[in-house]
């Protein structure tokens, strides 16, 4: 029997497995190695908080690309949103820890099959992954405990790394008052008497800290310091605008596209609209445009237009944007415009110093300054070795695993790799959007796809996969 030993037990990587075991003819062994974080919900889906929303509507949530209706069915046999109205579930933004739940739901016949002749079992794997090996034509996973797995192919599915260090870090990794992973537990560390919470970074991991902090009743103020000094935007009702994009805007380029994005942004300004709807048009065709960019667009793109793309593509809540928005205007949480230069402890505090001179002093600072991007630069052993064996390559703007068209992982002479698969945010140097539920639900049925199309070749040959061309889904409220 095959055996397919996914690495990361998260959205995509779950998700892989389940597609794996629901259209695979034959028997086989799926197996996902997760550490860290719960089984099957991954850094996203694993929070506690309630006040911790989707940040894409649950219409637009599925885990199957072939079932796009699949997350509001489910949300259905839950007694408190059995009887909402559809117009009012489909626009709802849900707690993240439910759609962990579906996410959990989604496995289980697999996980724990009610059918004991099931031929294909999903089983965890608690565990680090830190190499992947050829001893004697078979492949084995390396865990961190020295234990090893058999696997036929492997599927990285590692997710986003943390954040990066920030200059003086260093100095900080036992400070009471410093927390280098927000997606670590935080609040035991807040001072028991007040004082300043200093956030750094604007985007939606920090507005995952103001909501629980203003929830928690903390009594403190809440600074928040970025380069852009940029709130994430917030969701809105959309209307119809079909001036836009014009056919093929992947053959553009930067400078063309750039121009035409700031026409219609500015005819939709004068007609009172919201020029968002730009970034949702583009939602379809911004990994063929980003693949299309030369090397050198890429990287103009993100030094100049970057901050300004994500700060409108990844929305907030309207009900949290008004929570954020409230405590700016009562006073209890300041944005500031800055860079950081270096990070110091200060007796029980932590004061992080700005380009322009001045500093900030924090009871506790915490790093929400998004993950890591430099992927040759990573922590993580199991990529490190394998960029040391040569198994693999970083892409071309070392964001992340270099692949081939069908995921194959490329090697250091060129060659896609015929055992190492990856998805998911290490996809984002490659296709730009890989980040989201909307692109890896359709990542994850592909790959597991290709994978059967070669351990099964016989059923492939005559299978008819489910067929899923996913619409354009707009993000902005129907
Ligand atoms: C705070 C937050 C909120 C988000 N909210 C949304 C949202 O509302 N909607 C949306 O569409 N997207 C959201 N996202 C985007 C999110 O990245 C994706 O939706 C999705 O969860 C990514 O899943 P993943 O499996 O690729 O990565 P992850 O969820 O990061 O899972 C990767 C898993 O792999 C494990 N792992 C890593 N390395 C190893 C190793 N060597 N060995 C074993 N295990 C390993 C990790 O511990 C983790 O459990 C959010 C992201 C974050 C961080």
């Amino acid at each position: 029997m095959n055996t397919i030993a996914v690495i990361g037990g998260g959205f995509s990587g779950t998700m892989v497995a389940v597609n794996l075991a629901r259209l695979s003819q034959a028997p086989l062994k799926v197996l996902i190695i997760n550490r860290g974080c719960p089984n099957g919900r991954g850094v996203a889906y694993s929070t506690q908080r309630p006040e911790h929303l989707l940040n894409v509507a649950a219409r637009n949530m599925s885990a199957f690309p072939d079932h796009p209706n699949h997350l509001l069915a489910w949300l259905r046999t839950r007694v408190e949103y059995a009887d909402l109205p559809d117009s009012e579930l489909r626009e709802m933004f849900i707690p993240r820890r439910v759609f962990g739940d579906y996410l959990l739901a989604v496995a289980l016949p697999y996980t724990d099959p009610v059918d004991p002749m099931a031929s294909v079992k999903i089983e965890f794997v608690c565990g680090e992954a830190v190499d992947f090996q050829q001893k004697e034509n078979r492949s084995y996973v390396i865990l961190s405990d020295c234990s090893e797995v058999v696997a036929d192919k492997i599927v990285l599915a590692l997710g986003n790394q943390p954040p990066a260090d920030l200059p003086g870090a260093e100095d900080l990794s036992d400070h009471s008052a410093y927390c280098a992973n927000p997606w670590k537990p935080w609040l035991d560390s807040l001072p028991p008497n007040g004082g300043k919470v200093l956030l750094l970074g604007t985007g939606l991991t920090t507005v995952d800290a103001i909501l629980t902090l203003i929830e928690c009743g903390w009594e403190g103020t809440i600074q928040a310091v970025s380069r852009n000094g940029l709130l994430p935007r917030s969701h809105f009702k959309g209307i119809e605008y079909p001036d836009f994009p014009p056919e093929n805007p992947e053959e553009l380029g930067l400078e063309k596209l750039n121009q035409l994005i700031e026409h219609h942004c500015e005819i939709l300004k004068n007609q009172g609209a919201n020029p968002a709807i730009i970034v949702d048009k583009l939602r379809p065709f911004s990994q063929l445009i980003w693949q299309r960019f030369t090397r050198e667009e890429k990287t103009q793109f993100c030094s100049q237009y970057a901050a300004r793309w994500n700060v409108v593509r990844h929305r907030i809540a309207p009900q949290i944007h008004e929570q954020v928005s409230g405590a700016i205007k009562s006073g209890k949480l300041e944005i500031k415009k800055g860079s950081i230069t270096k990070l110091q402890p200060t007796n029980d505090c932590v004061t992080v110093s700005l380009e322009d001179g001045t500093s900030i002093v924090g009871d506790l600072v915490i790093n929400c300054t998004g993950p890591m991007t430099r992927f040759s630069k990573t922590e993580m052993p199991l990529i490190q070795n394998l960029l040391a064996g040569r198994q693999i390559q970083s892409d071309e703007m070392d964001m992340g695993i270099s692949v081939s068209e069908n995921f194959n992982a490329i090697d250091s002479e060129g060659n896609p790799s015929s055992k190492i698969i990856a998805i998911g945010p290490l996809l984002r140097g490659t296709l730009w959007e890989s980040v989201a539920v909307p692109e890896l639900r359709g990542q994850a049925m592909r790959v597991a796809q290709i994978l059967l199309e070669e351990l099964e070749p016989d059923h492939a040959r005559d299978a008819a996969w489910p067929s899923f061309e996913e619409k354009a889904v707009m993000e902005y409220m129907i």
